[in-house]
């Protein structure tokens, strides 16, 4: 048997990462097994539902080297991979329901579920579809329809049973048919609801195996019918741990952690992302002894259901922070300053033409911080001492050490550095040979220099610095002060 394994977002806004590390899971679940791994979409949400938001979930996808083998852009043996392009089957399958009794017409007006709802909510009950329309007469039934009311399909729960299953992560987990109402399966305009298409997209794509976030559990007793009336077989369906931020609480749009593009935007790597995911409930062969840094062939390789937990896990930024650096430090300098390149573009700090046209002395400046930085949003702030073209400079620093008394040194050093070789050793030898022949203190000569080229008190080496910020620049920051 061939593992297949799903995701089926709705393209109603950016990618979540609690849909991510579902995604994930999934997929290294099928690439441990050599299954296939589908996207489909949910978008029966006809207003919320937008082309743009397909694209950002492959463009997101994509980013993090999640490959899927079938889908709405690469077609596949068991497509059409959108929901509203799958209505006719839905209605097929309905009328089939229908037809066996397992569903049926209800033309109760929203006014009348309405009231249903309050009375339950006043008497402190779950509100449960009261049954009006379950034993229509065909006569009662065309009255309705002379009014012109439209009727919703509605599936009729069997009472008094137990349904259950054996849930991949959890174990076995039942319940009891009363506690669920008669459902909608189809609206009045032809509208799947959730959980009738999502069983006909299942069955019909043969999944083996459904993964999912916790929260669905509830949905799965209402599947479970639908898969029993219609006489299918349940595929495998286990049920993973939510993510929390520290607090206990959920990931949030509004903190900026929620959206996989927040992250991608903040400067984190796909490959940390990944790595960092995959650890949140599951636990990766060697743990024990610390192993947690896994390549995608080792996450592939290692994955096992069998090491989920179904508890809830940390979504920790400041081990994801730590997990980019050491992920940055890996990258060889030439990678890291083209991965750095469009945030320090983005800062406004350089452009990308003079990048490439300086590609040399970019990596140089890239060097200065590539073992210095968790994200690469952090890039910009540490080199724009470098990259600007104008700075300024700290008021309290100017006054202590931009003072008259530093003008013969300015004068002598600027002199030496319009002709010295551009290299860092005959800058420093100029500088240092300066300084003593004048018989001056560090704090007397080294760092107005650095005050006067970076703005600031603090920079790099001040002989690599000034290398780096090149000769034009350094002679033109030095020269108020001659
Ligand atoms: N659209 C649902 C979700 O993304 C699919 C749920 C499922 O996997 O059954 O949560």
């Amino acid at each position: 048997m061939t593992i297949r394994v799903r995701i089926a977002p709705s393209p109603t806004g950016p990618i979540h990462v609690g849909n991510v590390h579902t995604a994930l899971f999934n997929w290294l679940y099928a690439r441990r097994h050599g299954g296939k791994f589908i996207l489909r979409f949910e978008d029966t949400d006809r207003e919320r539902s937008r082309p743009e938001w397909e694209q950002v979930i492959f463009e997101d996808l994509d980013w993090l080297g999640i490959d899927w083998d079938e889908g709405p852009d690469k077609g596949g043996p068991y497509g059409p991979y959108r929901q509203t392009e799958r209505l006719e089957l839905y209605r097929q399958y309905a009328q089939q329901l229908l037809e066996s009794g397992h569903v049926y017409k209800c033309y109760c007006t929203k006014e009348e579920e309405d009231a249903d709802r309050r009375e339950a909510q006043a008497a402190g009950r779950p509100y449960q579809y009261k049954g009006r329309c379950r034993d229509l007469t065909p006569e009662q039934q065309a009255a309705f329809e002379a009014e012109g009311r439209k009727p919703v399909l509605r599936f009729r729960v069997p009472k008094g049973e137990v349904i259950g299953y054996n849930d991949l992560i959890r174990g076995p987990i039942e319940f009891p048919t009363d506690s669920i109402g008669d459902f909608i399966i189809m609206r009045a305009n032809g509208m799947p609801l959730y959980n009738f298409a999502v069983v006909i997209d299942d069955v019909t794509m043969k999944i083996t195996h459904i993964l999912r976030g916790e929260g669905h559990i509830s949905n799965t007793p209402v599947q479970l019918l639908i898969y029993r009336a219609l006489g299918f077989p349940v595929p495998e369906i286990g049920h993973l741990g939510h993510m929390t931020n520290p607090e206990g609480g959920k990931l949030s749009k509004r903190k900026g952690d929620a959206a996989i593009r927040d992250y991608r935007e903040q400067g984190y790597l796909p490959e940390a992302m990944l790595n960092f995911m995959s650890l949140l409930g599951w636990t990766p062969p060697g743990a024990e002894s610390g192993r947690e840094f896994l390549t995608k062939d080792e996450l592939i390789r290692d994955f096992d259901l069998g090491r989920v937990t179904k508890a809830s896990s940390v979504f920790d930024r400041n081990k994801l922070n730590w997990m980019n650096g050491v992920y940055i430090r890996k990258k060889s300098l030439d990678e890291f300053a083209e991965l750095a390149l469009p945030f320090v573009v983005k800062s406004g700090l350089y452009t990308e033409e003079k990048a490439r046209a300086n590609w040399d002395w970019f990596k140089e400046v890239m060097a200065q911080v590539h073992e210095r930085v968790e994200t690469l949003a952090e890039v910009p702030e540490h080199v724009d001492i470098f990259l600007k073209d104008e700075i300024e400079v700290d008021e309290k620093a100017a006054k202590k050490f931009l003072t008259d008394a530093v003008k013969p040194f300015f004068q002598r050093v600027s002199e030496g550095l319009r002709t010295v070789e551009w290299t860092i050793p005959a800058i420093e030898k100029l500088v240092r040979s300066t300084q003593e022949e004048m018989g001056l203190k560090p704090k007397e000569s080294f760092q107005p220099i650095r005050v006067a080229i970076t703005g600031r008190t603090a920079s790099p080496g001040l002989f690599e610095t000034i290398y780096l910020i090149g000769r034009e620049r350094v002679l033109e920051r030095m020269a108020p002060y001659c």
